[in-house]
């Protein structure tokens, strides 16, 4: 055991690994960082989370929170430090089943969130991938592929249990600490370890699924008309496209998913979609939800994907929005973008009801440059779409600091959402990078990070 993890309590021993143990390559790491922790430690319950809290503040050791280790920016690993690492808490509970009513424990994936609803028929809207945690998504907002027919995923959450920086164990809801509650959907990350979520999830067994690819015009108008087309579509329908450079053009994969039980109510939403470009591929099916984020997508996360992300959202993609959208593919930045639908049941809630405020766009856009393209080459290829976003979302930032939490949390929401992270937790045991802008306090680097590159 190193020097730094001296007088480990009782209560934790056996529960920690540290750099001598042979679990310590699979779990010093996140999906976009390669860390060096003093040690992970796997709480079981919430009691050693609690007991995890304190020891690593008698030992004054920084601290990470982990869930599903997806995080873009890396900080849920550190050098130095603790990392709690929740996945021994994973488990899925239905409470209610009439209500459709789940307790699901935050180091769950959502791969095995979906697996455990299914034989209910219900899902819940959570993110295109398996291996995301529920903690980090639920905590950030979760658009998923049901997002307009849903809502995010903090939408759904009608109640959680979080451990705060001084041990306290609280249990929020609408009526019971409503400003905890109001805070950790959307600005989570701040206010301490959330360790499960009572969530409603929604009926639905089967969906339709059509995916496609679109030669994207480099005049802008194939994205100007997806969006448009999502923007004003019933909102069974929601869709993300990855937009990549393919020689001097772009192509578009398209993956669109409609809330729908047969195909003979997918296949006429879908339809538009095949007229705004080329399409060199398509079909559509009618799939179990699960097939979307299947337990397939499993995997031990390691530093594999290493780049830059960042995003705007968008109310609507005009042509000259559009452009510096495609532009930022086609130019010499060499970004890769995502496109995801939002609005439908996402702005039916008010912008002040949530730390999420963003609840009157359209269309989120994501942007992310790989190695060998730097971070710098991402700001040249998204400069010009930058200065057209209204807001950004936090889940899909890789570099946090006060300028983004401006665009995520602007206005009187940014206000409140101070104040919150300063109550539940005063003395900045959890307190995010986006407030300033430092690399962790262990020392590592939060400028890394961002999703796959291609998904089909
Ligand atoms: C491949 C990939 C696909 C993605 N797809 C989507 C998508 O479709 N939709 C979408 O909305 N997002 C998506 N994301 C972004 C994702 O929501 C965030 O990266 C999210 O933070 C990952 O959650 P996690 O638990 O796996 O992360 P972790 O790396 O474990 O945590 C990230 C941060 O969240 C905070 N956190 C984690 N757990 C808790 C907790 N229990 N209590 C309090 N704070 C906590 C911590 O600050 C931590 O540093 C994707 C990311 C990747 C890499």
């Amino acid at each position: 055991m190193s020097r730094a993890l001296a007088r480990v309590p009782d209560s934790l021993t056996g529960q920690i690994v540290t750099p001598g143990d042979r679990r310590y390559a699979q779990l010093r790491s996140t999906y976009t960082t390669t860390a060096s922790p003093a040690g992970v430690l796997l709480p079981k319950n919430t009691a050693q989370v609690v007991a995890a809290i304190r020891y690593a503040r008698e030992q004054r050791l920084p601290i990470a929170v982990r869930s599903g280790g997806h995080g873009l920016s890396g900080a849920s690993s550190n050098n130095g430090g603790l990392v709690i690492d929740l996945s021994m808490l994973n488990r899925v509970q239905v409470l209610h089943e009439r209500s459709g009513l789940f307790r699901v424990e935050a180091g769950a994936r959502w791969a095995n969130v979906a697996k455990a609803l299914a034989p209910y028929g219900l899902v819940i809207s959570s993110g295109d991938h398996g291996n995301v945690g529920v903690g980090g998504l639920a905590t950030g907002g979760g658009v998923g592929w049901l997002v307009r027919s849903s809502g995010l995923t903090i939408d759904r959450v009608r109640a959680v249990e979080v451990v705060l920086a001084d041990g306290t164990l609280v249990r929020a809801d609408a009526e019971h600490e409503p400003e905890l509650f109001w805070l950790v959907r959307g600005a989570g990350a701040g206010a301490g370890i959330v360790v499960a979520f009572e969530i409603e999830a929604t009926e639905q067994r089967s969906v339709g699924v059509a995916q496609l690819v679109i030669e994207a015009h480099p005049d802008g108008r194939t994205v100007r008309d997806w969006a448009g087309y999502l923007a004003q579509a019933p909102r069974e329908l929601s869709a993300a496209a990855v937009l990549f450079s393919e020689g001097r053009s772009a192509l578009m994969s398209i993956t669109a998913v409609v809330a729908a039980e047969s195909l003979r109510r997918a296949r006429p939403l879908v339809e538009p979609l095949l007229a705004i470009g080329k399409v060199l591929e398509h079909r559509t099916d009618l799939l179990p939800y699960p097939t979307l984020v299947p337990t397939a997508h499993l995997h031990p996360n390691v530093g594999q994907q290493r780049g830059t992300t960042t995003n705007g959202l968008f109310t609507e993609l005009g042509d000259a929005a559009a452009r510096a959208v495609t532009r930022a593919v086609t130019g010499p930045g060499r970004a890769v973008i995502q496109l995801r639908s939002l609005g439908g049941a996402v702005n039916d809630v008010a912008p002040e009801a949530t730390a999420y405020p963003h609840r009157h766009q359209n269309t989120l856009v994501i942007a992310s440059t790989f190695p060998p393209q730097s971070g710098a080459a991402l700001d040249a290829a998204w400069r010009s779409a930058a200065g057209r976003a209204d807001g950004s979302y936090v889940n899909f930032e890789s570099r946090p600091d006060p300028a983004a939490f401006a665009r995520i949390y602007p206005g009187e929401t940014g206000a409140r959402v101070r104040r919150l992270w300063r109550r539940y937790d005063p003395d900045g045991v959890f307190r995010p990078a986006l407030l300033t802008g430092q690399p962790t306090r262990s020392g590592q680097s939060t400028r890394s990070g961002q999703p796959h590159r291609r998904r089909r």
